[in-house]
This record gives structure tokens, C-alpha cells and sequence, in this order.
């Protein structure tokens, strides 16, 4: 069965390349795709831009909130086979996948629901012979670009919103993990989307994301991916001025206070960098703990970290897959020998595990290191891999010093029993996501995004819709007399 999707037609694509896409746990070749060129990103993009010119950004809001309606029951019917295509393609362990399907799920329903909901409004200008509005409108032709990491999750934080508002779109998935996209665009298909508004391009960033998004007619680029990638994204689109917007990676403190409810701050300091092997944007990967608690509760993390489970994603005892490739992996190692290098102390992991049956894939022990600095790479860089670093601090302005010291500004977490101070330091915090007693929650109704060099724009929420429409304002003079300015 082909893979791309162009003009409302699978196809093989114009090169007739394909590519095999590898289970990270085996390197076994889960499936091959079909991958498009150029070329093909032209028709994509030219049978969307027919399609805007079509009914479809005038349809109904009540049609494509139906729309959105029927793929989250499709996506409920098929719940299964996509979790385990999700697994498969990124090794994220099965639960994982299916937590995932479910907020997939609940995105297409929320963006349903506010489809209709007309945000347009009629301003009063204190003129009696003027009738003034504001309306929002599509933006056009949306290339919508997504990492490996949560495939299907980030897509639809990106495809809901935008058909909801009535663009049309070009989806790009990551070239390492394509398959839960391909199926959500046949998902697509079987709902209804109509002709040209749904297309999809399978292939890597220079071949096929970069014409994308220096495209004439692509009017808005919709990335999630690292930051280097974002700021080429943010430069290529300069030349057609098309609208932008980024998510970008992160540096996320997880600040613990000494009178936090320890057993909870603990668990959650796992969960908050070990889960997906820390390929989280979110990740809680900067541990700062306060000097009280500091010696104690880093050796239990450490011991914890020790005992987690790595495994087969498809294995109900794994409670972490591998890293999502060879190449990724290998990124992960030379930040561990960069910590080391630069004078931080190894407390669990550094290695890869030593089981037999886990030799295949492309495995790495989750890593804590401790007595690490702000100079240190591992500290300002995103690793997306298992690590976590400590700091340490001995009042709240060190706390918050420390929480602010990156470029990023995605997430971050303040563990305290104290709420003024809780609701002081996430005040305080520069990141677009802040967790009090928490780590890692989201919802569909609330804005996700991130500050500084975490991207601009926003996903979710009403604001994830607004980043779709355009605002007009149409002035009616409901009785023009001539000015006479002219005197003529
Ligand atoms: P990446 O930047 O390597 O790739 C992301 C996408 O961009 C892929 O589809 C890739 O093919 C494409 N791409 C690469 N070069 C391109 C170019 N020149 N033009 C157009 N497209 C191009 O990112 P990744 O490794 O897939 O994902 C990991 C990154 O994503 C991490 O930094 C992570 O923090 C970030 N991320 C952020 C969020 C968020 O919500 N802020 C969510 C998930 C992941």
C-alpha cells in the first residue's frame, strides 16, 4: 500500500524511493515507506492550495467539527493497532502508546467542540453610521511539520486545530518514525476529509522538509523539532514572510524544597526524566534539590533509577524502551562523557545494560549525576536522553537563580509544602508550563509552549486555534458622503 498522500490519492511518490522504518528495540524492519521528493512536496502543496481555494475554508464550522468528531471515533475503534504501530516505530513501551491514542483522542474532541464557537465580534467605533467587525479566517495552505518522539501526539496537536479552523495542510511526520501518521491520514480519509485538504509527505528534513517550508505557496509552517532545526525553519521562511510557529526543545528544572512530601517528590523525580528514556521535550532533566534534603534523597534517586526495567516496548514488565536510534544514542553517550569530563559525579547508569536480550536495540541505563554546575553542557544542553543532573540550593532565590539559568523556557516543577512559596516561585519561573506537587500533566484545554528559545506560539487551548486563524476587520460606512479632501 502506498504512503504518501497527494491530492486525495495514495501514492508512491514521483522518485519511487522507499525507506525501512526500524523497531528500535531489535533494529528489525518494522515496515518500508514510500518516500517523496521535491516534486511531490509540489503537488501536496499545490492540491492544497486548490483545495483552500475551494468550499472547504467556507464550509460549515458544524462540518468539520463532524469531521473531527468521526476520526476520534475511528481513533477509538483502531485504538490498538495504533498503540502497537507506536510502540513499534519509537519503542515507547505499550502503556505509554495507549495513554497517547487517549489524548490524541480527547484533542480531536476539544477542537470539535470549539470549531463553532465564532470568535469574531463587532467593535464599536461611536460612529452611528459604521458597522465595524473583526472575523477570523484560516490562514491557507499549513505545512505541519513533527519529531519522532511523540508522533501521533504532536501531530494532532498541530492537525486538529488547523482543520477545525478550516486551512488545509501539508503533514510532514519525522522521517524515524512515519507510521502512526500515515495511519491517522488514512483515518483522515475515511472520515471525509475532502480532496487536497489532508496531504501527507513521508521523507527527511533537507529533501522534503525544506521545499516544504520555503514553498510560495505554504502560507503558515506549524514545527515541533530541536532548536538548530527551528532557528533554520524560522530563517527559511523569512524570504515568503509566511507565518511561524515553533516548539522547540527544553532545559526543565524540577525544583524540591526540603518540606516537600518527599515519597511523592521522589517518585515523580523518575517519572519526570526516565519515562519515553527522557525523549521527552518536557523532561524534568535538572534535579535542584535544597541542601537540607540534597545527600539522602539523591542516593534513593539514585537507587531507584537503578532498578528500572528496561525492555522490549510490546513487554508489559518493561517500564522503559530504548533510545529511538543508533545515532541518538550516540548523542546521549557523549553527553555522559562530557558530564564526566567536566567534573560530574556518576551516582547510577553511565553505561549501556549488560542483559543479553536487550544487545539488539539501542538501549541506555537511566543516568544520575550528581555535584554538577551551571558551565557543565550537560546542565545548558538538551540531552532527550535518560540523564538527570542535581543541583543543589540553599534558599528560595537560589532556587528560582537556578530554575531560570537556560535559554529554554518549556517546563519546570516546584516541590514545597509551603503554597505561598509555591505560587511565588511559579510566578517567578520563565517557562510556559510550571507543576506545583506535579510533573508532566497536560491538557487539551490549556496552552502548551514555551518561552525564550522553547519556540513562540502556542499549542492547545484556545490559543492552539487562534495560531491558525487570521483576524480581519471589515468596515462597512453605511452612509458614505463624499470628504472633499481633494478639492478637485
Ligand atoms: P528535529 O528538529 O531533528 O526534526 C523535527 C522535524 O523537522 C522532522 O520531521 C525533520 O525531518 C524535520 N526537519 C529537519 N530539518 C528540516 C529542515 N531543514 N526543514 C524542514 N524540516 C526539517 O527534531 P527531532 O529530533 O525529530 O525531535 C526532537 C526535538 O523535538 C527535541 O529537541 C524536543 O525537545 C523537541 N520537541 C519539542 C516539543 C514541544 O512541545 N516543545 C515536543 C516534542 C519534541
Amino acid at each position: 500500500m502506498p504512503s504518501l498522500f497527494l491530492d486525495g490519492a495514495w501514492t508512491t511518490g514521483h522518485a519511487h524511493r522507499r525507506d525501512d522504518v526500524i523497531n528500535p528495540f531489535d533494529q528489525s524492519v518494522v515496515e518500508a515507506v514510500d518516500l517523496a521528493d521535491a516534486e511531490d512536496v509540489h503537488t501536496a502543496v499545490t492540491a492544497a492550495a486548490r483545495a483552500f481555494a475551494g468550499d472547504w475554508p467556507r464550509s460549515p464550522a458544524a462540518d468539520r467539527s463532524a469531521l473531527l468528531l468521526r476520526v476520534a471515533d475511528l481513533l477509538i475503534r483502531d485504538k490498538e493497532e495504533i498503540a502497537r504501530i507506536e510502540t513499534l516505530d519509537t519503542g515507547k513501551t505499550l502503556v505509554e502508546s495507549r495513554i497517547d491514542i487517549d489524548d490524541v483522542t480527547a484533542v480531536f474532541r476539544y477542537y470539535a467542540a470549539l470549531a463553532d464557537q465564532d470568535p469574531g465580534r463587532v467593535v464599536d467605533t461611536g460612529q452611528a453610521h459604521v458597522l465595524s467587525r473583526v472575523v477570523y479566517e484560516p490562514v491557507g495552505v499549513c505545512a505541519l511539520i513533527t519529531p519522532w518522539n511523540y508522533p501521533l501526539l504532536q501531530l494532532s496537536w498541530k492537525v486538529a486545530p488547523a482543520l477545525a479552523a478550516g486551512n488545509t495542510v501539508v503533514i510532514k511526520p519525522s522521517e524515524v518514525t512515519p507510521l502512526s501518521s500515515v495511519k491517522l491520514v488514512r483515518l483522515l480519509e475515511e472520515a471525509g476529509a475532502p480532496r487536497g485538504v489532508v496531504n501527507l509527505v513521508l521523507g527527511d528534513g533537507p529533501s522534503v522538509g525544506a521545499p516544504l517550508v520555503s514553498h510560495p505557496e505554504v502560507d503558515m509552517v506549524s514545527f515541533t523539532g530541536g532548536l538548530s532545526t527551528g532557528q533554520s525553519i524560522i530563517r527559511a521562511s523569512a524570504d515568503t514572510v509566511k507565518k511561524v510557529a515553533v516548539e522547540l526543545g527544553g532545559k526543565n528544572p524540577n525544583i524540591v524544597f526540603a518540606d516537600a512530601d518527599q515519597e511523592a517528590a521522589l517518585d515523580y523525580a523518575l517519572t519526570a526524566v526516565f519515562l519515553h528514556s527522557g525523549q521527552v521535550c518536557s523532561a524534568g532533566a535538572r534535579l535542584i534539590v535544597q541542601n537540607e534534603i540534597h545527600d539522602e534523597f539523591v542516593a534513593e534517586v539514585g537507587r531507584r533509577a537503578g532498578k528500572i526495567r528496561l525492555g522490549n516496548g510490546l513487554d508489559p514488565e518493561s517500564e522503559s524502551g530504548p533510545l529511538v536510534s543508533a545515532a541518538h544514542r550516540a548523542k546521549v553517550e557523549a553527553y555522559v562523557a562530557s558530564a564526566l569530563d567536566e567534573g560530574a559525579r556518576l551516582v547510577a547508569g553511565g553505561k549501556r545494560p549488560d542483559d543479553p536480550e536487550l544487545q539488539k536495540g539501542f538501549f541506555y541505563r537511566p543516568t544520575l549525576f550528581a555535584d554538577c554546575h551551571r558551565n557543565m553542557r550537560v546542565i545548558r544542553e538538551e540531552t532527550f536522553g535518560p540523564i538527570l543532573t542535581v543541583e543543589r540550593f540553599a534558599d528560595e532565590a537560589e532556587a528560582l537563580a537556578l530554575g531560570n539559568d537556560t535559554d529554554y523556557g518549556l517546563a519546570g516543577a516546584v516541590w514545597t509544602s509551603d503554597m505561598g512559596r509555591a505560587h511565588r516561585v511559579a510566578g517567578a519561573l520563565r517557562h510556559g508550563t510550571v507543576w506545583i506537587n506535579d510533573y508532566h500533566p497536560y491538557v487539551p484545554q490549556a496552552e502548551w509552549g514555551g518561552f525564550k528559545r522553547s519556540g513562540n506560539g502556542r499549542e492547545l487551548g484556545p490559543t492552539g486555534l487562534a495560531e491558525y486563524r487570521e483576524a480581519k476587520h471589515i468596515w462597512q460606512n453605511t452612509a458614505p458622503t463624499p470628504l472633499r479632501w481633494f478639492k478637485g
